[in-house]
């Protein structure tokens, strides 16, 4: 069986690509067959995977437009072991080109068919806005995990995440379920953080994750290098941190 995870939040810098490539990573490490597809034009995934955004012609956005089959694009023998569906600029152009077009919130899904028997995970990096990109990702998802910083807004973003997730429920995908949340950059230092840490564990329970993403400098110059974390320092808190993700994932 294939599981699919969509990492979202409209609110962007919140830690949803650093998550994406380095639970790809660490899933793969743990020996899964993963893909990731990044669904965001800023393709900051695709950068952070070791492959140049500038450099490639053929990207997700083909694939969306069903210009090209998704085997195509794909880029394997990644230094982080899992293969990526990337992506570059035009992506942005897909938002308004897909409107016009037949089953347009289901292409990703309907791409996916192809390939999905080949991997244990693939795990979709989402933009910041809960646009048609977005909602391509939770059509073909079985569930989703919403990284947050834990700070005072964070908090009113997720009520309108969770009632797009019970509209996309209703609508196309029945099966989607909020799989976790994931607190991210987090500084055990800060008052706010813990405060607000307390109250989603009130309010959601055993839907947050046992691991915290602590703030380390380490996860944020590794996309510098193309490189998860795990290439970049393995023995640093935030690789460890992904590493300890991946198991609560492969127990879920
Ligand atoms: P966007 O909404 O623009 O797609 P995002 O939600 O994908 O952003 P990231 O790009 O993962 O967020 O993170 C935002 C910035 O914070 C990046 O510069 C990243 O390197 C940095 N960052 C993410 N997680 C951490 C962390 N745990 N510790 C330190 N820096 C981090
Ligand atoms: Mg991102």
């Amino acid at each position: 069986m294939t599981k699919i995870l969509a990492i979202t939040n409209q609110k962007g810098g919140v830690g949803k690509t650093t998550t994406s490539v380095n639970l790809a990573a660490s899933l793969a490490n743990a020996g899964k067959r993963v893909l990731l597809i990044d669904l965001d034009p800023q393709a900051n995934a695709t950068m952070g995977s070791g492959t140049n955004k500038q450099v490639i012609q053929q990207t997700i956005y083909q694939v969306l437009l069903g210009e090209l089959p998704i085997k195509s694009v794909r880029i394997s023998e990644l230094q982080g072991k899992y293969d990526l569906i990337p992506a570059n600029r035009d992506l942005a152009g897909a938002e308004v080109e897909m409107v016009t077009l037949s089953q347009r919130e289901i292409r990703l899904k309907a791409a996916l068919v192809e390939i999905i028997e080949e991997y244990q995970y693939i795990i979709i990096d989402c933009p910041p806005a809960l646009n048609l990109l977005t909602l391509n990702a939770l059509c073909a998802a079985h569930a989703v995990m919403i990284p947050m910083q834990c700070e005072y807004y964070a908090l009113e973003g997720l009520s309108d995440l969770v009632n797009t997730i019970k509209k996309v429920r209703a609508n196309f995908n029945p099966r989607l379920r909020i799989e976790g949340l994931l607190r991210t950059m987090f500084d055990p230092r800060n008052i706010l953080a813990q405060q607000v840490s307390d109250q989603l564990q009130r309010h959601f329970g055993d839907k947050v994750y046992r691991t915290v993403i602590p703030r380390n400098v380490r996860l944020a110059e590794a996309p510098g290098f193309g490189l998860p974390v795990l290439y970049h320092d393995r023995q640093s808190k935030g690789a460890q941190a992904y590493l300890e993700l991946a198991q609560e994932v492969l127990k879920a």
